[in-house]
């Protein structure tokens, strides 16, 4: 049985090999709220049992939430080798220095395991395998002895490269192969195992569990098949950004700005009790989702505290790249110390939901007219 990547470097790097942070997403807009809490570029992997993603617009990069949405859109529900896309792996994007590929696989014909390895790693090498098959490095384990981290080290000095890299390459050539036996597989394959300024990472993963052992590997196998959620965000098809705390005061917003005869972009609802880091990272998905015109937040402090809505809005807006009005309705929960804070950063807010939405609404409909 074939994993997924994300399974895979799950098992990977439980066993001590390091990855990159990433998460998994099933729509376009879970793979912007991820690359919004990220904060940082991303690479977005189409999560298919096949190789070869990469030279068929399977991996891309997102600089911000925005593009992130885009590019998601793009990779979901295409088809690489018939199989089609329905999940998504969000990872930080890394600076590659150099890609190696390592793999251990079974060798039918010699009937023992068999290390592969070369400083040649990527998208091309089974070309290399074809053109330059001396630059592949081959090695048989015993596999009735331990595989002791001196022959993995001995490994990665044949690859050729430089020395300070073969003790850390040999701990990663060892790890794999323990991954291999540990979890009885057919593969376990890194392809590229890149270098990076902060030291060497599996960017890819495969692993093939083989059938007749997977009865011992389910549970792990069921653990791993995690589904992460960041607050709730729906794409609509207007021009007012609507985010509320909790599902009906958000659909309140949503039913007042209709009333008003606007049109929803969104339906984002922060929760209950949301923290500062929410309020924040809910705005930047909304300032960076490009038909918003207005943004209308809502929010009645029950649990969440008026004072950490305010600074998270504060720290959003100002870091963020591009501007976009916000009309702020802000009640309950500390609101003196909250409506305060919006004061003193020069951020205007009501009090009352009707005539936020109605602002909101009329704001909007300055904006096209001034576009005409
Ligand atoms: P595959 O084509 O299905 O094997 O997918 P991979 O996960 O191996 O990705 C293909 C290629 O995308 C890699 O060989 C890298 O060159 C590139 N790539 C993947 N992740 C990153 C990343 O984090 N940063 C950069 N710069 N390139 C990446
Ligand atoms: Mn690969």
């Amino acid at each position: 049985m074939k994993f997924f990547e994300n399974v895979a470097k799950q098992i990977f790097n439980k066993e001590g090999i390091p990855i990159l942070e990433g998460h998994v997403a099933y729509s376009p807009e879970e793979a912007m709220s991820i690359s919004s809490e990220m904060g940082v570029p991303v690479v977005i992997k189409a999560q298919v049992l096949t190789g070869g993603r990469g030279k068929v617009g399977g991996v891309k990069f997102a600089n911000n939430p925005g593009e992130a949405l885009k590019v998601a859109d793009e990779i979901l529900g295409m088809q690489i080798k018939g199989e089609t896309v329905k999940h998504l792996l969000i990872e930080e994007k890394a600076e590659i220095l150099n890609e190696f590929f390592v793999t251990v696989s079974i060798d039918r014909g010699a009937r023992r395991p068999v290390i592969i390895a070369s400083k040649e790693g990527g998208v091309e090498i089974e070309n290399l395998a074809k053109t330059n098959p001396e630059k592949l490095i081959k090695y048989y384990p015993n596999p009735l002895i331990e595989f002791l981290p001196y022959e993995a080290r001995e490994i990665a000095r044949k690859m050729g490269v430089s020395s300070d890299l073969i003790s850390p390459l040999g701990s990663i050539i060892w790890k794999l192969y323990n991954v291999f036996t540990k979890y009885d597989c057919d593969t376990a394959e890194i392809n590229p195992l890149i270098t990076t300024p902060n030291g060497l990472i599996a960017a890819d993963a495969k692993m093939v569990v083989e059938n007749d052992s997977l009865f011992r590997h389910q549970n792990l196998v069921k653990r791993l098949h995690y589904k992460r959620k960041a607050v709730d965000f729906v794409k609509l098809n207007g021009n007012i950004a609507v985010i509320g705390n909790g599902a009906g005061l958000t659909l309140t917003a949503m039913d007042m700005i209709k009333l008003n005869g606007g049109e929803p972009a969104t339906f984002l609802d922060i929760g209950g009790g949301a923290s500062e880091q929410v309020i924040n990272q809910a705005l930047n998905i909304v300032l960076n989702y490009e038909p918003v015109k207005v943004i209308f937040l809502n929010v009645l402090g029950g649990i969440t505290k008026a004072d950490d809505v305010a600074r998270g809005v504060i720290k959003a807006l100002k870091q963020s790249e591009r501007h976009v009005p916000i009309v702020i309705r802000l009640t309950g929960t500390n609101e003196e110390e909250g409506q305060k804070l919006l004061e003193e950063a020069g951020i205007p807010y009501e009090t009352s939901m009707e005539k936020a939405a109605k602002k909101a609404v009329d704001l909007c409909n300055e904006l096209k007219q001034e576009m005409k």
